[in-house]
């Protein structure tokens, strides 16, 4: 069976600042497995995506008078599989199925609606769970390759 050797949970104000803050909390966090620099470039580019996601669409349209947090939580495990969890007490998504659609977006002119994509691309697996109006977690997985001697 799968160990872990290692987790963590953190809980962000949901602020652009906290995007490249997660980036490098998860690249710090996975270096005792010693990934390569593709393998880490690709788990900053996912988590990054979600954040992002946290920040800009989490909270649209809720009250200024709730809290808005970005959770985050990740795991190693001696498989050297990297789970990273990334979840919100937000708006919610209402069709899930859609939004991971390439090219849909509810954002404004800059977004290119892509960001389930390059998780989806840049990790194994990725699953998305939401309620409307209670909030949205993305869980994603990657096992990283065997260690170079
Ligand atoms: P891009 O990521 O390319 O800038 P985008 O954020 O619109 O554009 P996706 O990241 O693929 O594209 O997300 C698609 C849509 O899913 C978003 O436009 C938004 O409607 C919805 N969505 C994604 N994450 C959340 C979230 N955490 N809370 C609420 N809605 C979300
Ligand atoms: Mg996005």
């Amino acid at each position: 069976m799968k160990r872990i050797i290692n987790e963590m949970k953190l809980r962000l104000p949901a602020i652009s600042v906290n995007e490249s803050v997660c980036r490098s909390i998860i690249s710090a966090f996975c270096a005792e497995l010693n990934p390569t620099v593709e393998e880490i470039g690709d788990l900053r580019c996912a988590v990054s995506e979600a954040i992002t996601n946290c920040i800009v669409h989490a909270y649209k349209g809720v009250s200024e008078m709730n809290p808005r947090y970005i959770y985050i939580s990740a795991r190693l495990y001696d498989t050297r599989e990297v789970t990273v969890e990334i979840s919100d007490n937000g708006c919610g998504i209402a069709d899930v199925e859609a939004a991971r659609m390439p090219s849909y977006t509810t954002g404004d002119g800059e977004r290119s609606g892509m960001g389930f994509l390059v998780m989806e691309s840049f990790t194994d697996s990725l699953s998305v769970k939401s309620k409307l109006g209670r909030g949205t977690t993305v869980l994603m997985r990657k096992s990283l390759s065997p260690e170079r001697k």
